[in-house]
């Protein structure tokens, strides 16, 4: 690779004098210009996230997001549903899921101190990097309560946090498969970012009576995945950050195309690539790139 890489270099740059401005070029809405992406999020750390929800992704080539409270892990059945050990956090966070931060301990943090609410989020966010060894990026306020001082503390060093959700679930939600659908087919025709809230299959907040409506909904996404970007909050959430504080210059060479990004981001925290779609001689292309990685070159 390194090789293929200085040649297409010295080929770029034997050919600057002849370059030239391409057709068109963008940044995708989202990764690989998909029309819409879908994050499948879950809340409160409920075992039934490892030993149902977990496998089913898995199996259909699927990440979710997983949000957890320190507090309840380890401790067993919490409210009447039994919870996740760290050691299972561990193990879906090593199959490429998002673990990430719901609060230590699930209060209404709207009702806290500036002080206790950076514990909350401080000692969830340390405990989550102890057990998976991936800080988190991303938070999800308990209750979905938040006000200026909430969201201004949990948005920072995070390239997002859930504003948004549609919840599923039968007891309380009344899902259907005719819902679920719906809702896929409206965030596939508006193009936009759907986030979905699931709690409990068989334990805790809105149950699901018959869970073979969600895997059969995972399933649908999974086989849609040319239209829909499925993939966990905290790559959604960078892609849109990124597109929005990335320009790209891109540049026709004699032989190759070459995109040199700029991006006022912190590239410690945002790590994922873009996709440029370009259009060269009437030929339109999608490129993946890195938004920090200056220019980089691609084959004609
Ligand atoms: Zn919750």
């Amino acid at each position: 690779m390194k090789l293929r890489a200085f040649l297409m270099s010295l080929i770029a740059l034997s050919s600057s004098v002849a370059c030239t401005v391409v057709d068109d070029a963008r940044i995708t809405a989202f990764r690989d210009g998909r029309k819409a992406a879908v994050s499948l999020t879950f809340d409160d750390g409920i075992l039934d996230h490892y030993t149902m929800v977990a496998p089913h992704l898995d199996s259909l080539g699927l990440r979710g997001t997983f949000w957890v409270n320190g507090h309840s892990i380890e401790q067993g059945e919490v409210n009447y549903a039994p919870r996740l050990t760290w050691q299972m956090c561990r193990e879906m966070s090593d199959r490429g899921h998002e673990i990430s931060n719901h609060s230590w301990s699930h209060p209404n943090l709207t009702n806290l101190s500036e002080e206790q609410l950076r514990e909350e989020v401080r000692r969830n966010d340390d405990a989550i990097e102890a057990a998976t060894g991936k800080r988190p990026i991303t938070f999800c306020y308990p209750y979905n309560a938040q006000n200026e001082l909430v969201a201004r503390v949990c948005h920072e060093s995070r390239v997002g946090t859930r504003d948004f959700q549609e919840a599923q679930g039968q007891v309380n939600s009344g899902s259907t498969p005719e819902s679920l659908r719906a809702w896929l087919e409206k965030v596939i025709a508006a193009g936009e970012w759907g986030v979905t809230m699931t709690h409990g299959i068989h334990h805790g907040w809105d149950q699901w009576n018959d869970e073979n409506v969600l895997w059969d909904f995972y399933k649908e996404i999974a086989a849609r995945q040319d239209e829909v970007w499925v993939d966990t909050f905290a790559a959604v959430a960078s892609y849109r950050q990124e597109r929005e504080h990335c320009t790209i210059r891109v540049r026709k060479y004699h032989k190759c195309i070459g995109i040199k990004p700029a991006c006022d981001l912190d590239p410690a925290l945002y790590r994922e690539p873009l996709t440029a779609e370009v259009t060269v001689n009437g030929r339109t292309r999608l490129l993946t790139f890195n938004p920090f990685g200056g220019e980089q070159l691609f084959e004609k």
